[in-house]
Protein backbone atom coordinates (compact mmCIF):
# COMPACT_ATOMS: atom_id res chain seq x y z
CA UNK A 1 0.00 0.00 0.00
CA UNK A 2 1.24 3.53 -0.77
CA UNK A 3 3.43 4.86 1.62
CA UNK A 4 3.86 2.02 3.57
CA UNK A 5 7.00 -0.13 4.16
CA UNK A 6 7.21 -3.69 4.72
CA UNK A 7 7.54 -5.85 7.71
CA UNK A 8 8.40 -9.15 7.09
CA UNK A 9 6.01 -11.86 9.06
CA UNK A 10 7.02 -15.47 9.22
CA UNK A 11 4.49 -17.87 10.49
CA UNK A 12 5.70 -20.92 11.91
CA UNK A 13 2.62 -22.95 12.22
CA UNK A 14 -0.32 -23.18 9.84
CA UNK A 15 -3.27 -25.43 12.42
CA UNK A 16 -6.10 -24.26 14.17
CA UNK A 17 -4.33 -21.07 15.13
CA UNK A 18 -2.01 -20.27 12.92
CA UNK A 19 -4.21 -20.82 9.46
CA UNK A 20 -6.73 -17.96 10.97
CA UNK A 21 -3.51 -15.71 11.76
CA UNK A 22 -2.45 -16.23 7.97
CA UNK A 23 -5.74 -15.71 6.83
CA UNK A 24 -6.43 -12.45 8.96
CA UNK A 25 -3.33 -11.25 7.81
CA UNK A 26 -4.01 -11.76 4.04
CA UNK A 27 -7.52 -10.49 4.33
CA UNK A 28 -7.24 -7.89 6.35
CA UNK A 29 -4.04 -5.97 5.18
CA UNK A 30 -5.30 -2.62 3.97
CA UNK A 31 -6.64 -2.10 7.75
CA UNK A 32 -3.66 -3.56 9.42
CA UNK A 33 -1.25 -1.69 7.76
CA UNK A 34 -3.47 1.45 8.65
CA UNK A 35 -3.22 0.87 12.12
CA UNK A 36 0.41 -0.39 12.40
CA UNK A 37 2.02 2.51 9.95
CA UNK A 38 3.49 -0.60 8.06
CA UNK A 39 2.73 -3.00 5.96
CA UNK A 40 2.77 -7.00 7.49
CA UNK A 41 4.20 -8.84 4.54
CA UNK A 42 3.35 -12.86 5.29
CA UNK A 43 6.52 -14.00 3.65
CA UNK A 44 5.87 -17.63 4.43
CA UNK A 45 4.62 -20.59 6.84
CA UNK A 46 6.23 -23.24 8.17
CA UNK A 47 4.21 -26.71 7.93
CA UNK A 48 5.37 -30.34 8.45
CA UNK A 49 2.48 -31.51 5.53
CA UNK A 50 2.77 -29.42 2.74
CA UNK A 51 -0.70 -31.38 1.88
CA UNK A 52 -2.73 -31.54 5.29
CA UNK A 53 -6.09 -30.73 4.58
CA UNK A 54 -6.66 -27.23 6.55
CA UNK A 55 -9.24 -25.36 8.05
CA UNK A 56 -8.82 -22.59 5.72
CA UNK A 57 -7.05 -22.38 2.16
CA UNK A 58 -3.56 -21.26 2.30
CA UNK A 59 -1.26 -19.93 -0.57
CA UNK A 60 0.47 -22.70 -1.33
CA UNK A 61 3.56 -20.49 -2.46
CA UNK A 62 3.59 -19.33 1.61
CA UNK A 63 4.04 -22.78 2.85
CA UNK A 64 7.06 -24.15 3.61
CA UNK A 65 8.95 -27.15 5.45
CA UNK A 66 11.98 -25.12 5.96
CA UNK A 67 11.43 -23.55 9.02
CA UNK A 68 14.90 -22.46 10.29
CA UNK A 69 15.64 -20.92 6.67
CA UNK A 70 11.83 -18.67 7.11
CA UNK A 71 12.64 -17.12 10.35
CA UNK A 72 15.67 -15.85 8.74
CA UNK A 73 15.35 -12.41 8.04
CA UNK A 74 12.04 -11.65 9.54
CA UNK A 75 11.15 -8.97 11.48
CA UNK A 76 8.63 -10.63 13.36
CA UNK A 77 8.40 -14.31 14.04
CA UNK A 78 4.70 -15.75 14.97
CA UNK A 79 5.20 -19.36 16.57
CA UNK A 80 2.00 -21.57 16.29
CA UNK A 81 3.67 -24.94 15.95
CA UNK A 82 3.43 -25.99 19.81
CA UNK A 83 6.19 -28.22 21.54
CA UNK A 84 9.32 -27.44 23.20
CA UNK A 85 11.54 -27.88 19.83
CA UNK A 86 12.23 -27.36 17.63
CA UNK A 87 9.99 -24.27 18.81
CA UNK A 88 12.68 -22.79 21.08
CA UNK A 89 15.35 -23.04 18.83
CA UNK A 90 13.78 -21.24 16.41
CA UNK A 91 12.49 -18.32 18.74
CA UNK A 92 15.93 -18.31 20.18
CA UNK A 93 17.14 -18.71 16.25
CA UNK A 94 14.79 -15.38 15.74
CA UNK A 95 15.77 -13.27 18.65
CA UNK A 96 19.14 -13.80 17.49
CA UNK A 97 18.72 -12.14 14.17
CA UNK A 98 16.44 -9.40 15.52
CA UNK A 99 12.95 -10.34 15.26
CA UNK A 100 10.73 -9.63 17.69
CA UNK A 101 8.63 -12.81 18.69
CA UNK A 102 4.94 -13.91 19.19
CA UNK A 103 4.16 -16.93 20.73
CA UNK A 104 0.52 -18.79 21.77
CA UNK A 105 2.97 -21.62 22.91
CA UNK A 106 1.63 -22.19 27.28
CA UNK A 107 4.44 -25.26 27.28
CA UNK A 108 7.10 -23.21 26.28
CA UNK A 109 6.80 -20.08 27.60
CA UNK A 110 5.79 -21.96 31.36
CA UNK A 111 9.53 -23.91 31.11
CA UNK A 112 11.68 -21.92 29.15
CA UNK A 113 10.05 -18.40 29.64
CA UNK A 114 12.95 -16.85 31.56
CA UNK A 115 15.81 -17.85 28.69
CA UNK A 116 13.28 -16.58 26.05
CA UNK A 117 13.22 -13.22 27.85
CA UNK A 118 16.41 -13.09 29.07
CA UNK A 119 17.37 -13.42 24.96
CA UNK A 120 15.01 -10.92 24.06
CA UNK A 121 16.31 -8.46 26.38
CA UNK A 122 19.59 -8.96 25.18
CA UNK A 123 19.03 -7.17 21.94
CA UNK A 124 16.23 -5.53 22.89
CA UNK A 125 13.57 -7.10 21.25
CA UNK A 126 9.85 -8.00 22.20
CA UNK A 127 8.70 -11.35 23.47
CA UNK A 128 4.73 -11.74 23.19
CA UNK A 129 2.74 -14.13 24.61
CA UNK A 130 -0.76 -12.91 25.52
CA UNK A 131 -2.38 -16.14 23.97
CA UNK A 132 -0.67 -18.51 25.70
CA UNK A 133 -2.73 -18.14 28.77
CA UNK A 134 -6.57 -17.67 28.21
CA UNK A 135 -6.50 -17.63 24.25
CA UNK A 136 -8.32 -14.58 23.21
CA UNK A 137 -8.80 -13.08 27.16
CA UNK A 138 -6.62 -9.76 27.26
CA UNK A 139 -4.69 -11.23 30.24
CA UNK A 140 -0.70 -10.97 29.66
CA UNK A 141 -0.72 -7.13 28.67
CA UNK A 142 -3.60 -6.04 31.49
CA UNK A 143 -1.34 -8.08 34.64
CA UNK A 144 1.86 -6.74 32.48
CA UNK A 145 1.08 -3.16 31.59
CA UNK A 146 -2.03 -2.44 32.61
CA UNK A 147 -1.84 -2.91 36.35
CA UNK A 148 2.68 -2.48 36.66
CA UNK A 149 1.80 0.34 38.89
CA UNK A 150 -0.60 -1.56 41.10
CA UNK A 151 0.40 -4.34 43.62
CA UNK A 152 -1.64 -7.80 42.81
CA UNK A 153 -2.56 -9.59 45.59
CA UNK A 154 -4.18 -12.78 43.68
CA UNK A 155 -4.70 -14.15 40.77
CA UNK A 156 -7.23 -16.63 40.02
CA UNK A 157 -8.42 -18.24 37.01
CA UNK A 158 -10.72 -20.66 35.65
CA UNK A 159 -8.04 -21.41 32.83
CA UNK A 160 -8.84 -24.44 31.08
CA UNK A 161 -12.06 -25.32 28.96
CA UNK A 162 -12.21 -28.58 28.86
CA UNK A 163 -12.26 -29.08 32.58
CA UNK A 164 -14.86 -26.38 33.35
CA UNK A 165 -16.89 -27.97 30.88
CA UNK A 166 -16.84 -30.93 32.24
CA UNK A 167 -17.41 -29.70 35.86
CA UNK A 168 -20.24 -27.75 34.18
CA UNK A 169 -22.06 -30.62 32.74
CA UNK A 170 -21.78 -32.41 36.15
CA UNK A 171 -23.13 -29.30 38.28
CA UNK A 172 -25.99 -27.76 35.39
CA UNK A 173 -26.88 -31.72 34.10
CA UNK A 174 -25.95 -34.06 37.03
CA UNK A 175 -23.57 -35.89 34.70
CA UNK A 176 -21.33 -38.69 36.21
CA UNK A 177 -17.87 -37.77 36.11
CA UNK A 178 -17.74 -40.33 32.94
CA UNK A 179 -20.74 -39.54 31.43
CA UNK A 180 -19.59 -35.62 30.96
CA UNK A 181 -15.82 -37.25 30.13
CA UNK A 182 -17.35 -38.64 27.13
CA UNK A 183 -19.72 -35.69 26.17
CA UNK A 184 -16.52 -33.23 26.43
CA UNK A 185 -14.58 -36.17 24.32
CA UNK A 186 -17.09 -36.12 21.86
CA UNK A 187 -17.36 -32.32 21.32
CA UNK A 188 -13.72 -31.89 20.75
CA UNK A 189 -13.14 -30.50 24.05
CA UNK A 190 -10.60 -33.31 24.97
CA UNK A 191 -7.28 -34.12 23.15
CA UNK A 192 -6.70 -38.13 22.22
CA UNK A 193 -5.05 -38.54 25.66
CA UNK A 194 -7.13 -36.10 28.45
CA UNK A 195 -4.06 -36.29 30.56
CA UNK A 196 -2.92 -32.76 30.20
CA UNK A 197 -6.22 -31.22 30.81
CA UNK A 198 -7.63 -32.92 33.28
CA UNK A 199 -4.81 -33.84 35.64
CA UNK A 200 -4.30 -29.90 35.58
CA UNK A 201 -0.94 -29.81 34.05
CA UNK A 202 -2.06 -27.35 31.46
CA UNK A 203 -3.63 -25.59 34.35
CA UNK A 204 -0.33 -25.33 36.02
CA UNK A 205 1.69 -24.08 32.90
CA UNK A 206 -0.83 -21.52 33.14
CA UNK A 207 -0.31 -20.48 36.58
CA UNK A 208 3.10 -20.80 36.48
CA UNK A 209 3.16 -17.91 33.35
CA UNK A 210 0.54 -15.47 35.69
CA UNK A 211 2.37 -16.49 38.63
CA UNK A 212 5.55 -14.43 37.24
CA UNK A 213 4.16 -12.05 35.84
CA UNK A 214 1.49 -10.72 38.79
CA UNK A 215 4.44 -10.90 41.32
CA UNK A 216 7.61 -10.57 39.21
CA UNK A 217 9.67 -13.26 40.32
CA UNK A 218 10.31 -16.47 38.25
CA UNK A 219 8.27 -19.26 39.06
CA UNK A 220 8.49 -22.53 37.49
CA UNK A 221 5.96 -25.08 36.32
CA UNK A 222 7.63 -27.71 38.55
CA UNK A 223 6.95 -25.38 41.95
CA UNK A 224 2.99 -25.40 41.22
CA UNK A 225 1.39 -27.51 43.29
CA UNK A 226 -1.31 -29.31 41.43
CA UNK A 227 -3.89 -31.71 41.39
CA UNK A 228 -6.60 -32.10 38.54
CA UNK A 229 -10.29 -33.28 38.35
CA UNK A 230 -10.45 -36.76 38.34
CA UNK A 231 -11.08 -37.28 42.00
CA UNK A 232 -14.07 -34.97 41.78
CA UNK A 233 -17.39 -36.83 42.33
CA UNK A 234 -20.75 -36.13 41.27
CA UNK A 235 -21.69 -36.30 45.25
CA UNK A 236 -19.83 -33.49 45.87
CA UNK A 237 -20.85 -31.24 43.03
CA UNK A 238 -24.48 -32.05 44.43
CA UNK A 239 -23.88 -31.81 48.04
CA UNK A 240 -21.55 -28.43 46.53
CA UNK A 241 -24.59 -27.40 45.33
CA UNK A 242 -26.89 -27.82 48.19
CA UNK A 243 -24.73 -25.74 50.35
CA UNK A 244 -24.64 -22.94 47.49
CA UNK A 245 -20.78 -23.54 46.17
CA UNK A 246 -19.82 -24.97 42.94
CA UNK A 247 -16.43 -26.85 42.15
CA UNK A 248 -14.61 -25.37 39.85
CA UNK A 249 -10.91 -26.41 38.82
CA UNK A 250 -8.81 -23.10 39.66
CA UNK A 251 -4.95 -21.87 38.87
CA UNK A 252 -3.95 -19.53 41.89
CA UNK A 253 -1.05 -17.50 42.08
CA UNK A 254 -0.97 -15.50 45.39
CA UNK A 255 1.17 -13.63 47.26
CA UNK A 256 1.58 -15.39 50.59
CA UNK A 257 2.86 -13.68 53.88
CA UNK A 258 4.63 -16.50 55.70
CA UNK A 259 5.17 -16.45 59.10
CA UNK A 260 7.79 -14.66 60.40
CA UNK A 261 6.36 -11.91 58.70
CA UNK A 262 8.27 -12.14 55.13
CA UNK A 263 6.30 -12.45 51.68
CA UNK A 264 6.50 -15.42 49.21
CA UNK A 265 4.31 -16.96 46.34
CA UNK A 266 1.83 -19.34 46.21
CA UNK A 267 0.90 -20.59 42.68
CA UNK A 268 -1.43 -23.88 42.64
CA UNK A 269 -3.82 -25.92 40.60
CA UNK A 270 -6.95 -27.71 42.32
CA UNK A 271 -10.39 -28.48 41.98
CA UNK A 272 -12.03 -26.22 45.25
CA UNK A 273 -15.45 -25.02 46.13
CA UNK A 274 -15.96 -20.88 45.24
CA UNK A 275 -19.38 -19.27 46.18
CA UNK A 276 -22.42 -19.35 43.66
CA UNK A 277 -22.14 -15.72 44.50
CA UNK A 278 -18.83 -15.73 43.11
CA UNK A 279 -18.15 -14.24 39.24
CA UNK A 280 -16.15 -17.13 38.56
CA UNK A 281 -18.95 -19.25 39.54
CA UNK A 282 -20.82 -18.02 36.23
CA UNK A 283 -18.55 -19.60 33.99
CA UNK A 284 -20.21 -21.58 32.14
CA UNK A 285 -19.17 -24.56 29.68
CA UNK A 286 -15.42 -24.37 28.23
CA UNK A 287 -15.18 -20.69 28.89
CA UNK A 288 -12.49 -19.26 30.79
CA UNK A 289 -12.34 -16.69 33.18
CA UNK A 290 -9.75 -14.94 35.21
CA UNK A 291 -10.01 -12.93 38.51
CA UNK A 292 -7.86 -10.76 39.46
CA UNK A 293 -7.32 -9.05 43.30
CA UNK A 294 -5.11 -5.75 43.39
CA UNK A 295 -4.09 -3.27 46.26
CA UNK A 296 -6.13 -0.48 44.37
CA UNK A 297 -7.91 -1.85 41.39
CA UNK A 298 -9.77 -4.66 43.35
CA UNK A 299 -11.47 -6.76 42.09
CA UNK A 300 -11.15 -7.08 38.37
CA UNK A 301 -12.60 -10.06 35.98
CA UNK A 302 -11.58 -11.14 32.82
CA UNK A 303 -13.74 -13.25 30.37
CA UNK A 304 -14.09 -14.68 27.56
CA UNK A 305 -13.05 -17.65 24.97
CA UNK A 306 -9.81 -19.74 26.33
CA UNK A 307 -9.78 -21.71 23.22
CA UNK A 308 -10.42 -22.18 19.37
CA UNK A 309 -8.60 -21.40 16.52
CA UNK A 310 -10.25 -18.03 15.24
CA UNK A 311 -10.42 -16.56 18.91
CA UNK A 312 -6.61 -17.44 19.83
CA UNK A 313 -5.94 -15.69 16.65
CA UNK A 314 -7.53 -12.64 17.66
CA UNK A 315 -5.32 -12.49 20.34
CA UNK A 316 -1.91 -13.45 18.71
CA UNK A 317 -2.57 -10.60 15.91
CA UNK A 318 -2.85 -8.18 19.07
CA UNK A 319 0.92 -8.97 19.86
CA UNK A 320 2.11 -8.51 16.25
CA UNK A 321 0.21 -5.49 15.89
CA UNK A 322 2.08 -3.99 19.09
CA UNK A 323 5.45 -5.62 18.02
CA UNK A 324 4.81 -4.13 14.38
CA UNK A 325 3.94 -0.96 15.64
CA UNK A 326 7.26 -0.84 17.97
CA UNK A 327 9.26 -1.45 14.96
CA UNK A 328 7.99 1.62 12.89
CA UNK A 329 8.24 3.84 16.21
CA UNK A 330 11.64 2.19 16.95
CA UNK A 331 13.14 1.48 20.89
CA UNK A 332 13.40 -1.71 22.89
CA UNK A 333 11.37 -3.89 23.41
CA UNK A 334 9.54 -4.42 26.93
CA UNK A 335 11.52 -6.22 28.95
CA UNK A 336 10.23 -9.56 31.47
CA UNK A 337 10.49 -8.84 34.84
CA UNK A 338 11.82 -10.85 37.92
CA UNK A 339 13.17 -8.04 40.26
CA UNK A 340 10.86 -8.94 43.05
CA UNK A 341 12.66 -12.33 42.97
CA UNK A 342 9.99 -13.07 46.14
CA UNK A 343 10.76 -17.27 46.75
CA UNK A 344 7.67 -19.83 45.57
CA UNK A 345 6.27 -21.41 48.87
CA UNK A 346 5.71 -25.10 49.24
CA UNK A 347 1.67 -25.55 49.68
CA UNK A 348 1.87 -26.26 53.72
CA UNK A 349 2.77 -22.43 54.10
CA UNK A 350 -0.55 -21.11 52.31
CA UNK A 351 -3.47 -19.75 54.23
CA UNK A 352 -6.88 -21.40 52.91
CA UNK A 353 -10.07 -23.06 53.97
CA UNK A 354 -10.60 -27.07 54.16
CA UNK A 355 -14.87 -28.16 54.11
CA UNK A 356 -14.42 -32.13 55.44
CA UNK A 357 -17.17 -34.00 55.25
CA UNK A 358 -17.33 -37.06 57.30
CA UNK A 359 -19.58 -39.70 58.57
CA UNK A 360 -18.75 -39.99 62.18
CA UNK A 361 -19.91 -42.94 64.55
CA UNK A 362 -23.41 -41.80 66.26
CA UNK A 363 -22.17 -41.92 70.23
CA UNK A 364 -21.64 -39.63 72.96
CA UNK A 365 -18.58 -37.80 72.55
CA UNK A 366 -17.75 -37.87 69.28
CA UNK A 367 -18.75 -34.50 68.38
CA UNK A 368 -16.11 -33.18 71.41
CA UNK A 369 -13.29 -35.30 70.28
CA UNK A 370 -13.52 -33.85 66.57
CA UNK A 371 -13.92 -30.58 68.34
CA UNK A 372 -10.35 -31.24 69.94
CA UNK A 373 -8.78 -33.16 66.80
CA UNK A 374 -9.15 -29.38 64.90
CA UNK A 375 -8.02 -26.91 67.91
CA UNK A 376 -4.95 -29.27 68.70
CA UNK A 377 -3.81 -28.43 65.42
CA UNK A 378 -4.94 -24.97 65.76
CA UNK A 379 -7.43 -25.32 63.01
CA UNK A 380 -11.17 -23.29 63.88
CA UNK A 381 -14.36 -24.80 62.83
CA UNK A 382 -16.43 -22.03 61.01
CA UNK A 383 -19.38 -23.91 61.06
CA UNK A 384 -20.75 -28.05 61.63
CA UNK A 385 -23.95 -29.27 60.06
CA UNK A 386 -25.49 -32.50 60.31
CA UNK A 387 -26.49 -33.34 56.48
CA UNK A 388 -27.43 -33.95 54.65
CA UNK A 389 -31.44 -34.56 54.75
CA UNK A 390 -31.78 -34.85 50.84
CA UNK A 391 -29.24 -36.92 49.80
CA UNK A 392 -30.95 -40.43 50.66
CA UNK A 393 -28.14 -42.30 49.63
CA UNK A 394 -26.15 -41.24 52.98
CA UNK A 395 -29.21 -41.05 54.88
CA UNK A 396 -29.36 -44.95 54.12
CA UNK A 397 -25.83 -45.57 54.63
CA UNK A 398 -25.73 -43.75 58.16
CA UNK A 399 -29.03 -45.15 58.87
CA UNK A 400 -27.47 -48.22 58.67
CA UNK A 401 -24.26 -48.30 59.69
CA UNK A 402 -24.83 -46.11 62.92
CA UNK A 403 -23.03 -43.21 61.63
CA UNK A 404 -23.85 -39.40 60.99
CA UNK A 405 -22.62 -37.56 58.01
CA UNK A 406 -20.95 -34.32 59.61
CA UNK A 407 -19.95 -31.22 57.07
CA UNK A 408 -16.91 -28.73 58.69
CA UNK A 409 -16.36 -26.10 57.32
CA UNK A 410 -13.15 -24.39 58.74
CA UNK A 411 -11.84 -21.05 59.21
CA UNK A 412 -8.71 -20.29 57.20
CA UNK A 413 -5.40 -21.89 58.29
CA UNK A 414 -2.25 -23.27 57.19
CA UNK A 415 -2.49 -25.82 54.50
CA UNK A 416 -0.53 -27.94 56.72
CA UNK A 417 -2.31 -27.73 59.74
CA UNK A 418 -5.73 -28.15 57.74
CA UNK A 419 -4.00 -31.53 56.12
CA UNK A 420 -2.46 -32.73 59.33
CA UNK A 421 -6.07 -32.26 61.18
CA UNK A 422 -7.42 -34.59 57.59
CA UNK A 423 -5.37 -37.40 58.48
CA UNK A 424 -6.02 -36.99 62.19
CA UNK A 425 -9.65 -37.34 61.73
CA UNK A 426 -8.98 -40.30 59.83
CA UNK A 427 -6.94 -42.06 62.60
CA UNK A 428 -9.67 -41.36 64.89
CA UNK A 429 -11.69 -43.93 66.43
CA UNK A 430 -15.05 -41.78 66.35
CA UNK A 431 -14.46 -41.28 63.00
CA UNK A 432 -15.73 -44.02 60.36
CA UNK A 433 -15.04 -42.41 57.33
CA UNK A 434 -13.53 -39.19 56.05
CA UNK A 435 -15.68 -38.79 52.55
CA UNK A 436 -14.72 -35.35 51.28
CA UNK A 437 -12.24 -32.67 51.33
CA UNK A 438 -12.11 -29.41 49.15
CA UNK A 439 -10.43 -26.31 49.63
CA UNK A 440 -13.13 -23.38 49.87
CA UNK A 441 -11.27 -19.92 47.55
CA UNK A 442 -12.88 -16.63 46.85
CA UNK A 443 -14.02 -13.82 49.59
CA UNK A 444 -17.74 -14.08 48.27
P1 LIG B 1 -2.07 -27.43 15.59
O1 LIG B 1 -3.43 -27.28 15.04
O2 LIG B 1 -1.58 -28.77 15.99
O3 LIG B 1 -1.05 -26.80 14.53
C1 LIG B 1 0.34 -26.94 14.64
C2 LIG B 1 0.97 -26.46 13.34
O4 LIG B 1 2.37 -26.46 13.46
C3 LIG B 1 0.63 -27.37 12.14
O5 LIG B 1 0.40 -26.57 11.01
C4 LIG B 1 1.89 -28.21 11.96
O6 LIG B 1 2.12 -28.58 10.63
C5 LIG B 1 2.95 -27.22 12.40
N1 LIG B 1 4.13 -27.88 12.94
C6 LIG B 1 4.22 -28.63 14.04
N2 LIG B 1 5.48 -29.06 14.23
C7 LIG B 1 6.21 -28.55 13.20
C8 LIG B 1 7.57 -28.64 12.81
N3 LIG B 1 8.43 -29.34 13.53
N4 LIG B 1 7.95 -27.97 11.69
C9 LIG B 1 7.07 -27.27 10.97
N5 LIG B 1 5.76 -27.15 11.28
C10 LIG B 1 5.35 -27.79 12.39
O7 LIG B 1 -1.86 -26.49 16.87
P2 LIG B 1 -2.77 -25.23 17.32
O8 LIG B 1 -3.99 -25.72 18.01
O9 LIG B 1 -2.89 -24.28 16.20
O10 LIG B 1 -1.86 -24.61 18.46
C11 LIG B 1 -0.69 -23.88 18.16
C12 LIG B 1 -0.14 -23.27 19.46
O11 LIG B 1 -1.13 -22.40 20.01
C13 LIG B 1 0.18 -24.29 20.55
O12 LIG B 1 1.32 -23.87 21.26
C14 LIG B 1 -1.03 -24.25 21.45
O13 LIG B 1 -0.75 -24.60 22.78
C15 LIG B 1 -1.40 -22.78 21.37
N6 LIG B 1 -2.80 -22.48 21.65
C16 LIG B 1 -3.78 -23.11 20.95
C17 LIG B 1 -5.10 -22.82 21.22
C18 LIG B 1 -6.22 -23.47 20.46
O14 LIG B 1 -7.39 -23.20 20.75
N7 LIG B 1 -5.94 -24.31 19.49
C19 LIG B 1 -5.42 -21.88 22.23
C20 LIG B 1 -4.37 -21.24 22.92
C21 LIG B 1 -3.06 -21.55 22.62
P3 LIG B 1 1.09 -29.54 9.81
O15 LIG B 1 -0.15 -28.71 9.62
O16 LIG B 1 1.75 -29.84 8.53
O17 LIG B 1 0.87 -30.72 10.71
Amino acid sequence: MNGYRDLRVALLGGGSVGAQVARLLLEQGDELAARVGARLQLIGIAVRDLDAKRDVELPRELLTTDAEQLVLGADIVIELMGGIEPARTLILRAIEGGADVVTANKALIASHGAELAEAAEQVGAQLSYEAAVAGAIPIIRPLRESLAGDHITRVMGIVNGSTNYILDRMDRFGDSAEDAMRVASELGYLEADPTLDVEGYDAAQKATILASIAFHSEVPVEAVYREGITEVTLSQIEAAAQAGYVIKLLAIAERVQTADGSFGVSARVYPALISRMHPLAAVHGGKNAVFVEAEAAGELMFYGAGAGGVETASAVLGDVVSAARRHVVGGPGIPGSSHADLPILPIGEVLTRYQIMLRVHDETGALAAIAGLLAERGVGAASVVQSMPEDLDLAAVDAAEGTATLVIGTHTAREADLAATVQALRESSVVAEVTSVLRLEGNQ
